[in-house]
């Protein structure tokens, strides 16, 4: 699991620093959805790079299955907001590059590759550019590329932000059936209410609060989890 301890982290801009997690404290048990909602600019990008460690300028404790956060690692996959797949490299390169730097053998390297690609549903376009597929398939290369490395947790920034209503429920479809035969951690920033009470255990709200005061908090969510009844999620300050 993820346990955030007391985590600030505030950006130094001309005018000053910018405060955008204020003592955050959050715990996510393995094999656990979260879900994270917010405004927009409340932090929600930061706290996911934090916790992939692609920024170690904080204070307070990250750790992931007791150990302290420091650096990326195959173990968490980050899916981005924007997806960043390489324009220049093809799907199969952009999703292989979480091993350029590891261990692992060639051949094995290339298999796993290519059953991420399948699992995805973008077999037949492992050579293709980015540029040659849809939204709802670049979402799913930078899926697979956070998957290469069989990570347990998996960290998604809006993954399905900017897809059409069917490609999207699809992609939520797939991405429960990962949680549910894999097991693994589910950390989700999403702007979609419905979405996230489909998917989560739990739904956390990162508030924004005036004079900058950023906190997590917990949002009560209907039982047993079932379609239809996002309806009933009150989220209140
Ligand atoms: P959205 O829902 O729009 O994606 P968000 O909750 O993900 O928003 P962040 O991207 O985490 O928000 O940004 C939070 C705040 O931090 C914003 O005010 C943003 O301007 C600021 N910020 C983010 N990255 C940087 C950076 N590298 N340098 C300076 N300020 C930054
Ligand atoms: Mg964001």
């Amino acid at each position: 699991g993820l346990v955030i301890e007391h985590v600030s982290k505030s950006f130094a801009l001309k005018s000053g620093p910018l405060l955008v997690l204020d003592d955050i404290s959050l715990t996510v048990e393995p094999g656990e959805f979260v879900a994270i909602v917010g405004g927009s600019g409340c932090g929600k990008s930061t706290l996911l790079r934090l916790l992939a460690g692609l920024d170690p300028d904080y204070q307070g404790r990250l750790l992931h299955d007791g150990v302290p956060i420091a650096g990326t690692g195959l173990q968490r996959g980050l899916v981005f907001q924007d997806h960043r797949l390489f324009p220049w490299l093809t799907v199969e390169q952009n999703v292989g590059l979480s091993f350029t730097n590891t261990s692992v053998p060639e051949q094995e390297r290339r298999e796993r590759v290519a059953a991420e690609i399948a699992r995805v549903g973008l077999d037949g376009f492992a050579d293709a550019y980015p540029h040659q597929l849809s939204g709802g398939m670049s979402q799913r290369a930078a899926i697979a590329r956070a998957l290469v490395g069989r990570p347990d947790v998996l960290l998604l920034d809006e993954p399905l932000g900017s897809l059409d209503a069917l490609t999207r429920l699809r992609l939520q479809q797939e991405l429960r059936r990962l949680w549910q035969d894999e097991g693994i951690t589910m950390l989700m920033v999403t702007h979609d209410i419905d979405e996230a009470v489909y998917l989560a255990d739990r739904i956390v709200v990162l508030e924004a609060r005036p004079g900058r005061v950023r906190r997590i908090q917990p949002v009560p969510l209907p039982h047993p989890r079932q379609r239809g009844q996002a309806g009933f999620v009150a989220i209140r300050d």
